[in-house]
């Protein structure tokens, strides 16, 4: 029996990977995508066989077809670099793994100011309990991050841009200093995904995925990513050993279904985020537009330098304004819903206040912060949401 689209030879194009990766037709008999296999036991043929632990599969937690499809699928999109790809249950389960398994008691840290909230809260909270340390560092020291080494500095952690602030962290720079002190750079790569941010061919040794968002692209799943280059897979896939961390059969499908489509997802996320950024940073109302794909931000040069794409989230600072004022906008806009999370096919909006934990830098914005997430919806029907919005912020004035 053969199949076209499959076989070990990938062509080149991400979005072709993305397509023909993790797909094994004939194991199948010929249908396109692999079963959901719901499993814990593996049964052995022979006695011989049980004592040697022969066979492809072991034990549902090591992974099932389904699993295999998917991580598969991840390798490939991170390119040659990917020695491996772990599965969590959710992105910070994920980046929770990934600490776990580089560091150990005695070890320090550093930590971008600008990482996701509750990255920083397993650190201040269970990585402290265990004797590790944690230094703060500002997303815009670059090169000046050598001077926060310590000899006992294992790991780095870094995001970019931050998921709520935008600013751009140098990463090729963060990274060779990590390198020259012998730590690991972990990047919680969410936001731009593979796709359009290749960190492992940065100098990153982990690349996390909160699959949750982009990959899964649909808000129906909690998942999260594990990509390790071969310098860091050993300790990861230890780690993940160690600590039983798996993801359930119907999330890890859902995650296989939606990384089928994130190139076309993603690109219209990003067409859509850059041309209702640009439509904002006109706006009488709106002092500030942090999106790193926009000319005037001041990340900009790293995002053109580092970056092939951006995705539909980013924020913006208004004009001061009172509480009320800013609800009565939040209040009225119906196309953007209000939740956290991102990465969905819809659009939403939160206030937000890095001021309430930030500790290397200071956050005075200046005005209210608002952070878009710029569904797949149209952008006319967008643009007259949130015109909407800022009559009633007017109004409420
Ligand atoms: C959402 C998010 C996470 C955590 O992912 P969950 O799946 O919600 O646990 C981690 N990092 C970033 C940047 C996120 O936006």
């Amino acid at each position: 029996m053969s199949f076209s689209n499959d076989g070990p030879v990938h062509p080149q194009q991400p979005a072709t990977r993305l397509v023909t990766a993790g797909r094994d037709t004939e194991a199948q008999k010929g249908f396109v995508n692999p079963p959901v296999v719901h499993g814990s036991t593996v049964l052995y043929p022979t006695a011989d066989d049980l004592h040697a632990h022969r066979g492809e599969y072991q034990y549902g937690r090591h992974g099932t077809p389904t699993t295999r499809a998917l991580q598969d699928v991840l390798i490939a999109l991170e390119g040659p670099q990917c020695a491996g790809v772990g599965l969590a249950p959710s992105g910070l389960a994920a980046i929770s793994t990934a600490l776990l398994s580089v560091l150990k008691a005695g070890d320090h840290l550093l930590v971008c100011d600008n990482v996701y909230r509750p990255s920083r809260n397993f650190c201040n909270g269970m990585l402290a309990r265990y004797g590790v340390e944690t230094t703060y560092f500002d997303p815009l020291t670059g090169a000046g991050v050598d001077a926060l080494f310590k000899p006992n500095t294992r790991a780095v952690l870094v995001e970019a841009p931050g998921s709520q602030s935008f600013e751009m962290p140098d990463i090729p720079a963060i990274a060779a200093a990590a390198r020259a002190h012998g730590a690991l750079v972990i990047d919680d790569n969410t936001w731009a995904t593979p796709l359009y941010h290749r960190s492992l061919e940065q100098g990153v040794d982990i690349s996390i995925q909160a699959a949750t968002k982009y990959i899964g692209g649909h808000s129906d799943i909690m998942f999260g990513t594990i990509s390790a280059n071969a310098k860091a897979w050993p300790l990861l896939a230890e780690g993940i050993r160690l600590l039983g961390v798996c993801a359930g059969p119907d999330d890890v499908y859902l995650a296989l279904r939606g990384i089928r489509t994130l190139s076309v997802r993603l690109a219209q996320h990003y067409h859509s985020g850059l041309e209702i950024a640009r439509w904002l940073q006109a706006r009488p109302e709106v002092a500030r537009v942090l999106h790193p794909a926009l000319d005037s931000d001041p990340g900009h040069a790293i995002w053109k330098r580092d970056f092939t794409g951006a995705s539909g989230l980013f924020s913006i600072v208004l004009k001061p304004a009172p509480q009320k004022a800013v609800d009565a906008l939040l209040d009225t806009v119906k196309l953007f819903g209000m939740g956290y999370s991102w990465g969905g096919f819809e659009s939403l909006i939160i206030p937000f206040d890095c001021g309430e934990y930030r500790t290397a830098t200071k956050w005075a914005p200046g005005g209210p912060a608002l952070r878009l997430h710029i569904g797949l919806e149209s952008i006319d029907d967008l643009k007259a949401d949130l015109d909407r919005g800022f009559a009633a912020l007017e109004a409420a004035m």
